[in-house]
């Protein structure tokens, strides 16, 4: 099979079958981006546990690249942590400013999985946006699921020891008079 029409294969079974699709709860951000060139739209939500992915469900609606795009991202970023998704996002940005260079598609489609597919979208600078449109949903959704919950964004060092109550203080023997020198 060639290459071209593998990668077709993949963005169509994530378009009739995606993965991770239903807007679900509990989450602490959700956005809605659009690409109005294409009328492509997205719902999405995160749920963090800490500062890894818990949960990201979606909806969306418009173009097969826009939502196998988005299938796609949710394999990817599942139970990642934040900063480990975004860095997958820069190489699907990479990917998606290759022009067509295979070169570049090599190198990260270990890294990016199905998405690899969508490597053919960065030489139709129109659809680009197509195939974006997923992880610049997600950035803003983390950014502000961060900013949602400020303990967990940086475990601050508020080990504080528990302030044991100094109720160490020496058991004060009374001075039990030992009977026997009482005269
Ligand atoms: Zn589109």
């Amino acid at each position: 099979m060639q290459l071209q029409s593998m990668y077709q294969e993949i963005i169509l079974d994530h378009y009739r079958n995606p993965h991770g699709r239903g807007l679900r709860e509990p989450f602490e951000a959700e956005v809605h981006h659009v690409n109005p060139t294409c009328g492509d739209e997205v719902t999405l939500r995160v749920h963090l546990d800490g500062d890894t992915l818990a949960d990201v469900s979606y909806e969306g609606m418009g173009c097969s690249i826009s939502q196998a795009s988005v299938s796609a991202m949710y394999e990817l970023v599942i139970g990642r942590s934040v900063p480990e998704a975004l860095e997958t996002g820069e190489h699907f940005m990479t990917l998606m400013q290759s022009k067509g260079d295979a070169s570049v598609a090599e190198k990260l489609e270990d890294e990016l999985e199905d998405a690899i597919a969508f490597a053919g979208v960065s030489k139709y600078p129109a659809r680009i946006k197509c195939a974006l449109m997923s992880w610049m949903a997600l950035k803003d959704a983390s950014a502000r699921a961060l900013a949602a919950t400020p303990a967990s964004a940086t475990q601050p060092t508020t080990a504080a020891p528990v302030t044991h109550p100094t109720t160490a203080a020496p058991v004060t023997h009374p001075t039990t008079p030992t009977g026997g020198d009482r005269a």
